[in-house]
């Protein structure tokens, strides 16, 4: 069993004030494979003061140097991949090749984007041309509380950190403390990276002790959080005291409209990406809308679909997916799949428990709903399970309300050969992103939502944005830059 009951506060690994174990499992197996701490205020204080002790000194660092920190960082990252990988198919249970193909390399993914949207990132600008003594300056906003979830883990931490790191600002980690051990490996590169101490500090935690505590600390300046909603809405209110800047990545219920005229692997590519991940993603484009002329022949092949998903153990190699990451993640899913058959959705494959030769493990089985209707809980609330939830329009106009008849509007997709409607979809799909006919958007493009899916944008140009304050400069010497 790892023993990784440290915190790296002041560039130093440190006990915590008070030990409280919490242990972490491996959802393949359900067995204790490592013991982290959750800290105290005692904690959080300490890795807030380091933070606020190195932010005068860092701030003022040439961004060039910044940038050589952070291009050693990648260095370090794509040396020990493979540990990333393994750690984070230990500990919340991504299928090993996911981890090495996915998983892991979003996080390198993601730190070559912001590299290359530092190398061009103008800290003081001109407000224009006959205002020559004007300046716009672009300041580090100061100390960031950064609040990640286990579902994509280094994807998430890596929007944060690097940034955080790029713009100058300091920061104290806390990762979900469901998978902590990509996050404790992550801190070691940086560590190795020769980070100045103070600037990024890491404590464990749950949301009720360290979560909270960061959200409300007077020395913090900036949260940036991703997870539920739920949580998101605890923060800005913690938060609101003290008048910090909020950036929140949170749930989503994304809408998959299949057209008629879709090319025709459109409805397999759906399924195969609501199931990815075991459905636990943000973005999952969880509920698929078919028009009424190709419905039941969708339905059949996203059950066959379905029924071809393999679901097995994540330390096996291959396109399978792997379990549910908690036995509380698999009492949810169940209890929603309960609901959907309450409800009278028809359920095509799948259902409760577990698959068939699967008793050990929090495994769930591939599930297709067909017969949705929008106002059933399986098509309101974010299941984050392998669950996918059809629902039949008539019209195109039909096809939008109920996409955007949702409180989330993180990503929405939509399937068809007819550019005037791809044009139309990309308008009035009310999200943070639209995926048009399977393609993704490329590396630097930000990612966010709108309404309740959260206000942030993260990644690429965007992504630095978010940690600067807009300083406005009359009088300015003419002559410099
Ligand atoms: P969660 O909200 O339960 O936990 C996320 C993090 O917040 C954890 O570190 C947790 O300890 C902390 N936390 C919980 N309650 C808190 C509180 N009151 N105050 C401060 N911190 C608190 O979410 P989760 O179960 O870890 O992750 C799944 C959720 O994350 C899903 O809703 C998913 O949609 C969302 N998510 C969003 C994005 C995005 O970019 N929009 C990306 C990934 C996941």
């Amino acid at each position: 069993m790892l023993e990784k009951r440290q915190f790296y506060i002041n560039g130093a690994w440190v006990d915590p004030a008070t030990p409280r174990d919490l242990p972490v499992i491996d959802p393949s197996t359900e067995e204790e494979v490592a013991v982290i701490s959750l800290g105290d205020s005692a904690d959080t204080d300490a890795a807030v003061a380091a933070a606020n002790a190195a932010f005068p000194d860092w701030s003022q660092t040439d961004p060039a140097d910044r940038i050589a920190l952070v291009e050693k960082v990648l260095e370090i990252y794509e040396r020990r991949f493979e540990e990333m990988a393994q750690a984070m198919t230990l500990e919340m249970g991504a299928p090993i090749t996911l981890s090495r193909e996915e998983q892991a390399p979003s996080g390198t993914g993601h730190i070559k984007g912001f590299l290359r949207s530092a190398k061009t990132f103008d800290y003081v600008r001109m407000l224009r041309d006959n205002a020559p003594n004007d300046r716009i300056i672009m300041d580090p906003i100061g100390t960031v509380a950064m609040i990640t979830p286990w579902n994509w883990p280094m994807n998430q931490v890596t929007l944060k950190v690097i940034p955080a790191l790029l713009t100058g600002c300091t920061m104290v980690l806390k990762p979900s403390e469901i998978a902590p051990l990509s996050s404790l490996l992550f801190t070691e590169f940086l560590d190795e990276a020769g980070v100045p101490a103070g600037v990024y500090n890491m404590v464990n935690g749950d949301g009720a002790g360290v979560g909270s505590q960061l959200s409300a600390h007077p020395g913090i300046d900036m949260v940036s959080f991703t997870g539920s909603t739920r949580a998101g809405i605890a923060i800005s209110k913690a938060a609101a005291d003290t008048i910090k800047r909020v950036s929140l990545e949170l749930g989503g219920k994304g809408a998959n409209l299949v057209f008629a005229d879709a090319d025709e692997e459109a409805v397999r590519r759906g399924v195969a990406h609501m199931m990815e991940n075991t459905g636990q993603s943000c973005n999952a484009p969880s509920r698929m809308l078919v028009e009424r002329s190709i419905y039941d022949d969708a339905v059949d092949m996203a059950r066959e679909a379905a029924e071809n998903t393999a679901v097995a153990s994540a330390h096996e190699d291959g396109p399978h997916i792997g379990p549910l990451v908690s036995q509380m993640q698999w009492d949810k899913v169940q209890g929603l799949i309960q609901t959907g058959i309450d409800e009278g959705a028809r359920l095509v494959t799948g259902g409760l428990g577990r698959p068939e030769g699967l008793n050990r493990g929090y495994f769930a089985r591939p599930t297709i709903f067909a017969d949705v209707t929008n106002d059933m809980t399986i098509a309101r609330e974010e299941i984050f399970g392998p669950v996918l939830s059809m629902i039949p329009f008539d019209t195109e106009e039909d096809a939008i309300r109920i996409a955007n008849d949702t409180v989330y509007g993180l990503t929405n997709y939509a399937q068809t050969q007819d550019p005037d409607r791809l044009v139309r979809m990309a308008r009035k799909l009310r999200s943070g992103m639209v995926h048009l006919n399977g393609k993704s958007r490329s590396g630097g493009s930000p990612f966010g939502g709108v309404k309740q899916s959260g206000n942030g944008r993260e990644g690429g140009v965007w992504g630095l944005e978010d940690y600067v304050e807009v300083k406005a400069v009359g009088g300015y010497p003419a002559d410099r830059a």
